[in-house]
């Protein structure tokens, strides 16, 4: 039997891709990057024979599965007290340790594979592609912010003495950080979020979104075993009003989330009205991603890359497409090419190899979904409704909108809103773009050079992709966040991440 291992190793060809891409500044190890997948499906992963014996691990795992209790607001209290006497020893723990711990972490992930990927198909709905696609996600945050963390921490730095003292800056941990996340990465958001907060030298109380704790659970005691001291990492399980609890302790010194703009302003709020230290929030939140189309994109490229960037995941991507400008002239031809795309798309149990669309996370989702859908139906011109299986799918929908500005809320599901333009109006569509408020991603698809730089220069937005499709953001390779309503940066995956999870201290000697 081909060993588990071998799916996870990166294919040759996106090694390659990843090192040569412009933004990869640092070289690091090959094996760190995940490669990028487009269109691909189980079966593309590695030899049948690993494929089939994963799916057998992935079963035992998955009827192994416990469920999790909540924890009540003196637990989660108390979690905090723990974490802020935790605090001291991790912090004075030698950067090299912290770090070695991480990649330890990397590593044992690796080897569980098969345990996580049930967990993700189980609790997350995750087709296989997503579900691998996330454990290296998950394996590559773990290395790159231990080999940032080794930089970053490692090394004070030596400042110029000009006054004849001796000047020397170092990044230290701030605190107890609480680290909240959404149930769409379970594992990489989650893992994201609490190693850099753990390797910047915090203490960290990890809330899960109450979706997803069987996943939190594990990887917080695949950390404990990896090295992460149980005084330094606490989880907390429970729904939102148990996040409100932990960002309202007095002893939290920072706050990370990734999930909805609409909890980053409750959790804003609940920081500001405390008294006591000035509490950072890093937030990550949503958007209303646009692709613009025109005239002389490749329009197979572009089908394959809208249905891609829109559906896959079930569309429960931050990143994922919701908004598609297409110019005036070529729009038939397009969406009925899309549409014919999406008509190919498999929906179904994520468990099987070939599905492409699996499950929406929950049925509060679904009917959220089903009730934009319903106004879609009558607001706006329907090209394409897919067929979904009973229970909690929702098949991929496109609607062409009378004008941009009927969508003027993240829509988080599988569903593409299309635009046209006119060419002599792309001004207006990068009006209405940023009108939307949020700056997360956008698509171009375009051969002239003068309206990609054009639109690039005029967009406030975290992260342009241009000819591809606009998910899947390579760790270390194309650091991934938003700004305006789509947070408040800095980027997860990126060189600048970890230093926002710390302080700055300058010690001055006269010598
Ligand atoms: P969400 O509803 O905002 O929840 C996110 C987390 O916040 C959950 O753990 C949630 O707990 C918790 N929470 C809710 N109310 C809270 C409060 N008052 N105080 C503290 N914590 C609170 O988001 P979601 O539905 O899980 O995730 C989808 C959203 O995340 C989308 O908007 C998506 O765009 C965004 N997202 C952004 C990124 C990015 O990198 N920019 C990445 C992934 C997802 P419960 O869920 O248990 O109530």
């Amino acid at each position: 039997r081909v060993p588990v291992s071998a799916l996870l190793q990166r294919p040759a060809d996106a090694i390659g891709r990843a090192q040569q891409a412009p933004h990869a500044k640092i070289p690091l190890p090959a094996d760190l990057f995940a490669p990028e997948r487009r269109n691909s499906r189980g079966v593309e992963f590695g030899e049948r024979a690993a494929l089939d014996g994963l799916l057998t691990d992935v079963k035992a795992a998955a009827a192994e599965l416990k469920p999790v209790a909540d924890a009540t607001p003196d637990q989660a209290n108390a979690a905090v007290t723990t974490a802020r006497a935790g605090f001291t020893a991790w912090s004075r723990t030698p950067a090299g340790t912290r770090a070695a711990a991480l990649e330890q972490a990397a590593h044992l992930l690796e080897a569980r594979s098969a345990r996580f990927i049930a967990l993700l198909q189980a609790e997350g709905g995750k087709t296989l592609d997503d579900a691998l696609s996330e454990l290296r996600e998950a394996a590559d945050f773990c290395r790159y912010y231990a080999a940032q963390g080794r930089k970053l921490f490692g090394n004070d730095a030596a400042m110029p003495g000009p006054t004849g003292e001796s000047n020397v800056l170092s990044l230290r941990g701030r605190g107890v950080f609480v680290a909240i996340s959404p149930w769409n990465f379970p594992l990489a958001i989650f893992l994201g979020q609490v190693t850099a907060a753990l390797m910047a030298g915090n203490s960290v109380v990890a809330k899960p979104a109450e979706q997803t704790p069987r996943i939190a659970r594990e990887a917080v005691a695949l950390l404990h075993e990896a090295g992460i001291p149980r005084s330094a990492l606490h989880l907390v399980t429970g729904d939102g009003r148990i996040g409100g609890v932990l960002t309202a302790h007095p002893d939290v010194a920072g706050v990370v989330f990734t999930g909805s703009t609409e909890v980053a302003r409750q959790i804003n709020r609940t920081l500001a009205a405390k008294d006591g230290p000035i509490v950072p929030l890093i937030a990550e939140t949503g958007g209303i991603n646009a692709m613009i189309a025109d005239a002389t994109a490749l329009p197979e490229q572009v089908a394959d890359d809208v249905v891609t960037s829109a559906f896959r995941s079930a569309g429960q991507r931050c990143s994922a497409l919701r908004l598609l400008f297409v110019q005036e002239d070529v729009a038939d031809r397009m969406i009925e090419m899309i549409a014919g795309a999406a008509r190919e798309l498999k929906i179904g149990d994520p468990a099987d190899v070939a599905t492409h669309v699996g499950p929406v996370i929950d049925d509060e989702a679904k009917q959220r979904l089903d009730t934009h859908i319903a106004r879609m139906k009558r607001e706006a011109r329907m090209h394409f409704a897919g067929t979904a299986p009973d229970g909690c799918f929702v098949a991929p929908h496109i609607f062409e909108l009378k004008e941009a500005g009927q969508l003027t809320e993240e829509v988080f599901g599988p569903i593409l809103h299309v635009a046209r333009y006119r060419a002599e109006n792309l001004a207006r569509v990068l009006e209405s773009i940023a009108r939307t408020g949020y700056g997360l991603t956008l698509g171009i698809h375009s051969r002239i050079d003068d309206t990609i730089e054009a639109i690039v220069d005029r967009v406030q937005v975290g992260n342009i992709y241009v000819n591809r499709n606009m998910i899947g953001a390579v760790v270390g390779v194309q650091p991934f966040g938003g700004s305006g309503l789509s947070g408040t940066g800095p980027k997860a995956g990126g060189p600048h991440y970890l230093a926002r999870f710390a302080t700055e201290q300058t010690v001055t000697i006269n010598t």
